[in-house]
């Protein structure tokens, strides 16, 4: 074991994209059990001025930005009488990525996250990367740019911090596959009939995890799973074949690696995302994470059963859309993003998310749009397309029962 003293004395310069949402509040909530250890450097939100100024005042942070340009009046009001600098826009939130900050929690939900995201890896960070659709958008691109400017990119994403704790233990050569598990979410054993007409509050009770609107929705439809797929073939290296997902309704064992000697390595955990993003906030040492501790002996009985490729498309799509590749995933993305959107909106039934998201993908394979991404304007310029494309498609989708 290492010796961690001198790590755990040193003060961190640490910046939050989205430190307004879901996994930006369990960072916060992290910094603030040891506000000697970091400095904050910037602080991110795309609308919620007050929450962002709240938790600028109260960390010092020395920069805010807000996304939405239409609101620096309201944020320079909200931090009158610091001395927080802050912007508006999106170039005010790649501003705050690109500030010196060692560490960076990439948190902002969607593939507006890429930018930013970039942003902190063009300058060699530390890049905690919560926002898995970022590099499902961007490819393997995205980890090319990370490894030719040094950044250090630690999954936080936990099925992904799972599996890099557990990559630990064999080489690659060793690795035979790569297990994560997913909980099965509300719908786990509704029947096809019942989850093509599910509420969007039926979506939004999510078993086990307290999560942001689009990823709950996600892991209804299992569309969060199949993006988990492709972040992990990115991320490690890997193709789709060494890749297995598992039902694992309790969400206890968080990821798994099966070695050729046929050891299985598993992390386990409760359901806190506390504990992966202390596990990134904390690499390469460990820190004291807030989470419960694990009660196996309470919780009796861990289950598993194979994921269901009929009930849930949306699964099965991720695998196809990898194995095509050359922009396929940057499509599989948009098209989910646009369809969620309207499924909020009231504008399609939950079915027609994997319907959308189908019909997506074919149009473009069959237009002959494939293409091998090399840049990150090649993925947004894909990403605004499939998005123009899947808002075409939906009239069509929305008025199609299954
Ligand atoms: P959330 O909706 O709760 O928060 C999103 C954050 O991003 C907020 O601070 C919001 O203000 C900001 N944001 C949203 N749109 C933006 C835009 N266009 N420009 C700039 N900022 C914007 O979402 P979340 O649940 O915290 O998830 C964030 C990311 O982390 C997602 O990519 C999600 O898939 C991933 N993730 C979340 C969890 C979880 O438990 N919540 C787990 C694993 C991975
Ligand atoms: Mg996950």
């Amino acid at each position: 074991m290492r010796n961690n003293k001198a790590a755990a004395s040193a003060v961190r310069s640490v910046t939050v994209l989205g430190a307004t949402g879901s996994i930006g509040d369990s960072t916060m909530d992290l910094l603030r059990a040891s506000r000697d250890r970091y400095q904050v450097e910037a602080l991110t939100a795309n609308t919620n001025v007050e929450g962002l100024a709240k938790l600028a005042r109260e960390f010092g942070a020395r920069f805010a930005a807000v996304a939405d340009p239409d609101r620096l009046g309201e944020l320079k009001d909200a931090l009158a009488g610091t001395r927080i600098e802050c912007g508006a826009g999106e170039g005010a939130i790649i501003e705050a990525a690109a500030r010196p900050a060692d560490w960076v929690m990439a948190a902002v939900s969607g593939a507006a996250g890429l930018k930013p995201a970039l942003a902190a890896v063009d300058r060699g960070a530390t890049v905690a990367l919560a926002n898995k659709e970022c590099l499902v958008c961007a490819g393997d691109f995205f980890m090319q740019r990370a490894l030719k400017a040094g950044a250090c990119i630690l999954p936080a994403d936990s099925e992904h911090n799972a599996l890099f704790q557990a990559l630990g233990s064999g080489n690659r050569e060793e690795l035979v596959r790569v297990i994560i598990t997913a909980s099965g979410g509300p719908f786990r054993t509704w029947a096809v009939a019942d989850i093509e007409q599910a509420t969007l509050a039926q979506a939004l009770k999510h078993p086990n995890w307290s999560m942001g609107q689009k990823i709950t929705i996600d892991s209804a439809s299992m569309m969060n799973k199949g993006l988990e797929v492709i972040e992990a073939s990115y991320l490690f290296a890997l193709a789709p074949d060494e890749i297995d997902v598992l039902v694992h309704p309790q969400s206890i064992i968080h990821g798994m690696v099966e070695f050729s000697d046929r050891s299985v390595v598993a992390q386990l955990g409760a359901p806190d995302m506390r504990t992966p993003i202390a596990h990134c906030l904390g690499w390469p040492d460990r820190i004291v994470g807030p989470a419960a501790k694990l009660d196996l002996a309470r919780i009796g009985q861990l289950t598993f059963e194979a994921p269901d490729f009929d009930r849930f498309p949306a699964l099965r799509l991720a695998y196809d859309s990898l194995r095509t590749g050359r922009g396929a995933t940057t499509v599989y993305n948009a098209a989910n993003e646009v369809a969620v959107a309207a499924f909020i909106g009231g504008k399609i039934r939950f079915g027609a998310i994997a319907r959308l998201v189908e019909a997506t993908l074919n149009d473009w394979i069959r237009s002959g749009n494939l293409a091998p991404l090399s840049s990150a304007d090649d993925a947004i310029s894909v990403d605004h397309a499939a998005r123009n494309k899947a808002a075409s498609l939906l009239p069509q989708i929305a008025l199609k029962a299954s």
